[in-house]
């Protein structure tokens, strides 16, 4: 019998996963399913992106690169940070990874153990807590409440704080709400955390760029006071539409520097070279692709939010950032996971519980509007249907 170390009892998976793949199997029987399920651009990548990785391959760039990735995607990421934040960040704090999510194992690697907590956003990304439960550590959810805007409170961050803490992780914008944290927030999070030196923060930016309504994405890359103790993450998967390429990367403060490319040695070694030279390309060259994809999900978003509030028992906040939204269902009478099965079996329309994404995601759901306008009428249709004509089960 194969004996795997205890703490994979502890791994969770995406549990979105296991709708997507029903999803998948279903409509593979020939149902018709609407898949506002999936978190990630509808869009292909935009060509000068992939003409970049087709000419790296075919310029020899088949080798390892340093395990912390190519100098010039490192000045590149440096060249970017400095456009959207106004922050100078050294090529050297940089790190290029496969994908956002490696950032966030690595971190949550350096600091999890058994009597260590770490705080992470609920309802959020959902391998926060996992990966914080693999490491032993005590996962400490941090709610985000829709009566805020599904933004981070930092009173109720800091009053979670304990000399235990050892890491902060904080996303906005955020999945799966929308939420984004404004300014205001931010500096009074900032304020608060000068008193406890011995907490690092991860701030997940992976949807930095995909704000609307006019609400900046403040970077905490802009606040000197905790750069000595930020990892800064962020990738190309959702600005660039670049999800299957696997390309990420990370700002280290000087003293983990040393950890994180140990961990980069002692695991994937570098990200493809051929990716690498396609991430210069996108975040050097034209930048119109992404606007026209923000303002496409930005109409999307308006049809969803208004189509939501027209359904029976459901209320959903206009998000602000991202290309979510998390209607609250509560007063349809439904549970939330229950609601989203029935939604696939019944109406086929596939959509993720709140549940899915921590406790307190109970009595919302997860849209993702990366899907055409269409789809999403269709879908707002067979939900109403669904709803108007269905008990709660
Ligand atoms: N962070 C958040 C909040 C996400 O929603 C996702 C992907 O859905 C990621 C990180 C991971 O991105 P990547 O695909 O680059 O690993």
């Amino acid at each position: 019998m194969l004996r795997v170390v205890p703490s994979f009892d502890r791994i969770g998976d995406e549990n979105a996963f296991a709708v997507l793949a029903r999803a998948a199997a279903l409509a593979a029987q020939g149902r018709d399913v609407v898949n506002l399920g999936i978190g990630q651009p509808d869009f292909p990548t935009p060509a000068h992106i992939v003409e970049a990785g087709i000419k790296a391959l075919r310029d020899g760039h088949h080798g390892y690169t340093p395990a912390v990735g190519i100098p010039p995607l490192r000045e590149a990421v440096a060249r970017d940070i400095h456009r959207r934040h106004g922050v100078e960040v050294s090529p050297d704090a940089v790190m290029v990874v496969p994908g956002g999510k490696v950032t966030m194992f690595m971190a949550i690697l350096m600091f999890g153990a058994p009597g260590a907590e770490i705080l992470y956003p609920d309802p959020g990304f959902p391998i926060y807590r996992s990966m914080i439960e693999f490491t032993g550590a005590t996962p400490v959810p941090v709610p985000i409440r829709e009566d805020n805007g599904f933004a981070f409170s930092a009173e109720e961050t800091l009053a979670l704080l304990t000399e235990r803490t050892r890491l902060l992780i904080v996303n906005s914008p955020a999945n799966p709400t929308g939420g984004v944290t404004p300014k205001a927030e931010v500096d009074a999070l900032v304020e608060g955390l000068a008193a406890h030196p011995g907490v690092a923060v991860l701030s997940d930016e992976i949807y930095g760029t995909m704000t609307y309504d006019g609400e900046a994405h403040v970077s905490l890359l802009a606040y000197p006071g905790i750069r000595d103790r930020l990892i800064y993450l962020d990738g190309a998967s959702k600005t660039y539409a670049m999800t299957g390429w696997r390309l990420g990367w990370s700002v280290w403060p000087k003293p983990l520097h040393d950890a994180a490319r140990k961990l980069a040695v002692n695991s994937f070694s570098c990200v493809n070279a051929a990716t690498q030279w396609a991430g210069i390309a996108a975040l050097d060259g034209p930048q119109d692709d992404v606007a026209a994809m923000v303002a496409a999900f930005d109409r999307r978003r308006r049809l969803v939010v208004e189509g939501l509030n027209r359904l029976p028992n459901v209320s959903c906040v206009t998000p602000k950032g991202a290309f979510y939204a998390f209607p609250n269902v509560a007063r349809t009478g439904w549970k939330a996971k229950a609601l989203a099965t029935a939604l696939l079996d019944e109406a086929g329309v596939a959509v993720i519980g709140g549940p899915d994404f921590g406790i307190h995601g109970e009595g919302y759901l997860r849209l993702s509007y990366a899907n055409s306008a269409e789809n999403i009428a269709r879908a707002l249709d067979r939900m109403r249907q669904f709803l108007s004509e269905r008990a709660p089960g």
